[in-house]
C-alpha cells in the first residue's frame, strides 16, 4: 500500500476532526495544533493505554504530576539554560531564521549530528549556502535556546524569569526523594509522568511531529549503580524480535537485521536494560495495532551521543519523511541527580535495604515518548484506502478508536425504529463512547464510521421490532451478526477487549 504523505495526513486529520492548526481564523501560529472531537478521544486513549501498561500494570513504576513552571534553578542544574540550544542561521538581508543543522543536512545530504556551531558555520561558508527565501548570505551563526521564557509574578525583570518546561523529566528528579519515600520504592524502580512540554523550535514542521507545544509520556528508570548491567525482567523479552541497527551496521552501510533479543545479547550487541526497554516499548506499540515492520532500533553513533550518556539506542519509526526517533533509550547514569544534589545542596541519595548502603541510583533508561508522535504512528499504520469499499478504513485498535460503537436506525421516518435505536444508544453511551447517526443511507453511514475507525456499527431494522435484536457490523470484515439487544453491552465489551 502506498504511504500517505505527512501533508495528506494533516489534511485527513483536519477534514475528519482529529487535529487542525491552532487559531486558524487568525492565520494560525506555527508549531501549535488543536485536537478536534475525535483527536481528543484518540489522544486520551493513547495516554490511558500508556499509563495502564507502564504504571498500573507494573509494580515497579509509580506516577506523579508536576507543574509546568518550576524553579528556574532546576533548568540551570539540568544544563538546559546553558546547553538546550539549536544552531540558527539568520539571513543578512531578509532576516529569515533557519535551523542550521537541518538546513545543512538537507542541502549537502550529509549527517551533521554532533557538530558544533563553528563546524556547521564552516560547512555553510565552504559550500556557499544561501538563504532559501531571497538568495542572500547569512550573518554569523548563533546558538538559540529553545526554552520558552516567562515572568513569574508582577515584576518583569531578570529575577522573575522562569521557563515553560522543555521536558517533564527534571520535575521527576527534583521531586525524586519525596516520591521514593512516600511510595517506599526500592531499586530498580521507575517514576512516570504525563504532561505538557514546550520547545521554541526554530522551524517547526511535519505536522504533529515537530511542534512547539506537546504532550509527553515520560519514565525515569532507576537502578543500583552496581547493577546497571543486569535486568531482572530480561526473560520477559528474550524471544521478542527487534530490527537491530547497530552503529557498526550503519558505518558499514549494512541494512538493519531482525533478531531475537536473546541472540542480540549473545552477540553482545546491546545491554540487557536497553534491550528490555526497547522490546517493551515496541511491544506497547504493536499490542495497540502498530506494524512491527515499521520499527527499528538504532544505536547512536559515537558523535551523536549526549555528553552524559554511556550508550543510546533509539526506537525509530518509518515515517513518510524518513526514519525518525520516537524514543531514545539512554543510560544517563547519575548525571541528573548529582547535578540537583550539587545545585540544591540537598541529599538526594537513598538507602538500599539489600546492600545496606546509601546510593545515588543510575537512570538506566528513560523510555519517554511524545503523545503526538504516537498519535501519528497509530494513524499512519491504521490508514488504509479500501478500493472495494471506495472509502478509507481507519484500522485503529478498538482500545484507541475514538468512537467504539455507532448506532443507526435503518430508516429515520419510522418512529418505532427510531425510538428503539435511541433506546439502544442510551443504554450503551454511559459504557462506551458512542455515536448516534441517522443521516443518509446505511452505506454512507458505514463509510463515515470506517473513516473515523469505529470498530462496530449497530443497526436497528424492521426485524428488531419483532425480535428485540439488531445487526452488529465489524469494521474490518464488514460481516454482520444479529445480537439480542439485552446482550449488547456484554457482547460489545467482550469484542472491544478481545483484540
Ligand atoms: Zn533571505
Amino acid at each position: 500500500m502506498e504511504k500517505l504523505s505527512i501533508e495528506d495526513m494533516a489534511v485527513f486529520c483536519k477534514r475528519k476532526g482529529f487535529a487542525y492548526p491552532n487559531s486558524e481564523i487568525y492565520g494560525g501560529i506555527a508549531g501549535f495544533w488543536d485536537f478536534g472531537h475525535l483527536g481528543v478521544e484518540l489522544k486520551n486513549n493513547i495516554k490511558r493505554e500508556w499509563w495502564k501498561f507502564h504504571v498500573n500494570g507494573r509494580e515497579d513504576i509509580v506516577g506523579m504530576e508536576g507543574s509546568i513552571i518550576t524553579h528556574p534553578r532546576v533548568w540551570v542544574a539540568s544544563g538546559h539554560v546553558e546547553n538546550f540550544e539549536d544552531v540558527m542561521l539568520t539571513c543578512s538581508k531578509c532576516k529569515e531564521r533557519i535551523r542550521a543543522d537541518h538546513f545543512v543536512q538537507e542541502k549537502l545530504k550529509i549527517n551533521v549530528e554532533g557538530l558544533d556551531s563553528k563546524e556547521i558555520n564552516k560547512l555553510v561558508n565552504k559550500n556557499k549556502l544561501k538563504c532559501p527565501k531571497c538568495g542572500s548570505g547569512f550573518e554569523d551563526i548563533k546558538d538559540f535556546n529553545l526554552m520558552f521564557k516567562t515572568n513569574v509574578g508582577p515584576k518583569e525583570d531578570k529575577t522573575s524569569v522562569s521557563y515553560l518546561r522543555p521536558e517533564t523529566a527534571q520535575v521527576i528528579f527534583a521531586d525524586f526523594k519525596l516520591v521514593v519515600d512516600n511510595a517506599r520504592l526500592k531499586v530498580p524502580f521507575g517514576i512516570a509522568q504525563i504532561g505538557k512540554g514546550f520547545r521554541n523550535e526554530i522551524s517547526p514542521r511535519d505536522f504533529l511531529f515537530r511542534c512547539r507545544e506537546f504532550d509527553m509520556m515520560e519514565i525515569e528508570y532507576f537502578v543500583h549503580p552496581d547493577k546497571s548491567e543486569e535486568c531482572p525482567y530480561i526473560n520477559d523479552v528474550m524471544n521478542s524480535e527487534l530490527n537491530f541497527y547497530s552503529a557498526e551496521m550503519q558505518q558499514k552501510n549494512k541494512k538493519p537485521q531482525k533478531m531475537k533479543v536473546k541472540d542480540a545479547l549473545k552477540k553482545k550487541l546491546i545491554s540487557e536494560w536497553h534491550a528490555y526497554w526497547l522490546a517493551t516499548e515496541q511491544k506497547w506499540f504493536t499490542s495497540l495495532g502498530a506494524n512491527a515492520d515499521n520499527f527499528h532500533v538504532r544505536q547512536h553513533l559515537k558523535e551523536e551521543k549526549s555528553h552524559y550518556a554511556l550508550d543510546t539506542w533509539d526506537l525509530e519509526y518509518n515515517f513518510p519523511f524518513g526514519w525518525k526517533e520516537l524514543q531514545g533509550i539512554a543510560n544517563r547514569t547519575d548525571f541528573d541527580l548529582k547535578q540537583h544534589i550539587k545545585f540544591s545542596g540537598k541529599d538526594l541519595s537513598i538507602f538500599d535495604e539489600e546492600t545496606k548502603e546509601k546510593i545515588v541510583p543510575y537512570v538506566v533508561a528513560e523510555p519517554s515518548l511524545g503523545v503526538e508522535r504516537a498519535f501519528l504512528v497509530f494513524m499512519f499504520d491504521a490508514y488504509n484506502y479500501n478500493k472495494k469499499r471506495g472509502n478509507v478504513v481507519l484500522n485503529l485498535h478498538p482500545k484507541l478508536a475514538p468512537v467504539k460503537v455507532a448506532v443507526f436506525p435503518l430508516v429515520s421516518n419510522k418512529p418505532k425504529i427510531v425510538k428503539k435505536a435511541r433506546e439502544v444508544y442510551d443504554g450503551l453511551k454511559g459504557e462506551f463512547n458512542c455515536l448516534y447517526d441517522s443521516g443518509g443511507s446505511i452505506g454512507r453511514r458505514y463509510a463515515r464510521n470506517d473513516e473515523i475507525g469505529t470498530p462496530y456499527c449497530i443497526t436497528i431494522d424492521f426485524d428488531s421490532l419483532k425480535k428485540n435484536d439488531c445487526t452488529l457490523r465489524n469494521r474490518n470484515t464488514t460481516k454482520q451478526v444479529r445480537v439480542k439487544i439485552k446482550d449488547l453491552k456484554d457482547v460489545v465489551t467482550k469484542l472491544l477487549n478481545s483484540k
